[in-house]
């Protein structure tokens, strides 16, 4: 089939790339120039996991192009997907749904024959009728469908997520367009399960569900505190409850705060969404709040550890990014943490494996340094802020030599206390007291 994808970010480009490995033949525009000449000289925007490899076998066949030209795109589509940013909107953190019309409104005026225009973009429920709206508006003759098409891929494991997901959901009411979807999404039937709902039902499954993993983190988070003050192991805790199936095991991770370019605008979209429509989220509410302080109080531990303050005190933060494999800084709990530090009078020195180049242009004022060692040289303090696999064997003493200090706050529960202990460091994690 021919697809058209508006968009390059994170989930535009897996995505097309993806499509393209399946058999289709796939063009991906993006307004931003520069993305598509990187493309088409081979170096990706992003930082995401065997993407360049995928990117180059797909291009090399013939199945993916890039441009900047959506009315090309479009005319030549039967599917065209929307997979532009909905980021919050400034000051009511309703999504910010401008990309997404500007989108409609220019494939409107390239339209041809029949096609499928679909909302990747994460939306608030009832934007596909708007979208629609707008086309029809615009092309009263036209011949198409809307439909919503949420993702679920996580970054860092993009590619994997979108070729076995959990599921697939297509929101339609049209058959016309769900038999199209069904074709486009075939060669992925065998191995997961694809879900017909209506549209609105379609766009309220994402949010729903990045409401509910939000919500279970919040919930474990809330948990470790407990464990802290009660002289139990989070680790235990969440074994316990995670073994009841009714739980599960996932997704109960003690850390910072959940960050990202999803869960906290998704929250704050949902929340407003469900405010307009009379219905409040009194949990998901919670969840935010609980979130956000949550991350402003998570420098005071590392404070506290210091003796009270950290006034001209060198701080090394081992990983910026809000989670590992990626190189995605939107939201990161790095971000409060360090912030707080800066602003305690700490001088901060970090290292991550993807996401100094996005960290630079967000914290210009911290020294940046090529690995974890060199965030130690002469440190007081470390921070071990994001769960990269390069800091899971870290040599510990030599960590520990390079330090002047022995203070190690591991927000993610990454190194064994033990080992810690045995290589001089002051250890504190997440949801256990730390070793007398
Ligand atoms: P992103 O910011 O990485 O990329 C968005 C791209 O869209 C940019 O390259 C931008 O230049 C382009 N763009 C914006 N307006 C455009 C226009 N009018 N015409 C052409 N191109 C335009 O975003 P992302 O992280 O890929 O997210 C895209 C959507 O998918 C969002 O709604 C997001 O909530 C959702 N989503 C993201 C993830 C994730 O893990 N990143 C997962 C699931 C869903």
């Amino acid at each position: 089939m021919q697809v058209a994808i508006i968009g390059v970010g994170y989930v535009g480009l897996v995505s097309g790339a993806c499509f393209a490995d399946l058999g289709h033949t796939v063009r991906c525009v993006d307004r931003d120039a520069n993305r598509i000449a990187a493309l088409r000289a081979g170096r990706m925007p992003i930082y995401e996991p065997h993407l360049d490899a995928l990117v180059a076998r797909t291009v090399a066949a013939g199945r993916l192009s890039f441009g900047t030209d959506l009315a090309e795109a479009v005319r030549e589509a039967e599917v065209i997907f929307i997979a532009v940013g909905t980021p919050a909107r400034r000051g009511d953190g309703h999504a910010d749904l401008a990309h997404v019309y500007a989108c409609a409104r220019e494939i409107a005026g390239a339209l041809s024959g029949y096609a499928v225009i679909v909302t990747k973009s994460t939306v608030p429920v009832g934007t596909g009728d708007r979208v629609e709206h707008i086309l029809r508006s615009l092309r009263p003759h036209g011949s198409f469908a809307v439909v919503s098409n949420p993702e679920f891929l996580r970054e860092g494991a993009a590619i994997a997520d979108f070729k076995v997901p959990d599921r697939i959901v297509i929101g339609t009411e049209d058959e016309r367009a769900r038999t199209v979807m069904h074709a486009l999404y075939r060669p992925l039937e065998a191995g997961t399960r694809i879900l017909f709902t209506g549209r609105r039902s379609a766009e309220l499954v994402k949010y729903a569900a990045n409401a509910f993993l939000a919500l279970k983190i919040g919930f474990i988070n809330e948990m470790a505190d407990l464990c802290e003050q009660a002289d139990a192991s989070i680790h235990d805790v969440a074994h316990g409850i995670g073994l009841d199936q009714r739980i599960g095991a996932r997704f109960l991770q003690a850390g910072p705060g959940f960050g990202g370019s999803c869960f906290p605008k998704d929250i704050q979209a949902l929340i407003k969404s469900a405010q307009d429509l009379g219905a409040p989220t009194r949990i998901v509410e919670t969840v935010a709040a609980a979130n956000e302080q949550r991350k402003r109080r998570m420098a005071r531990r590392l404070i506290q550890a210091c003796g009270g303050s950290v006034r001209g005190l060198t701080v090394g933060v081992l990983g910026l990014t809000f989670k590992p494999n990626t190189d995605d800084m939107r939201e990161s709990p790095a971000l409060s943490i360090i912030t707080a530090l800066l602003d305690e009078g700490a001088e901060v020195r970090a290292y991550d494996p993807e996401g100094m180049d996005q960290a630079r242009a967000l914290m210009p004022e911290i020294t940046y340094v090529p690995d974890a060692y060199a965030v130690a040289e002469g440190a007081d303090a470390l921070a071990l802020i994001t769960e990269w696999d390069a800091f899971r064997d870290l040599d510990l003493p030599r960590l520990r030599r390079r330090m002047s200090g022995d203070v190690l706050v591991d927000y993610r529960n990454l190194i064994a206390p033990a080992a810690a202990a045995e290589a001089g460091f002051h250890h504190m994690g997440v949801g256990c007291r730390p070793a007398p």
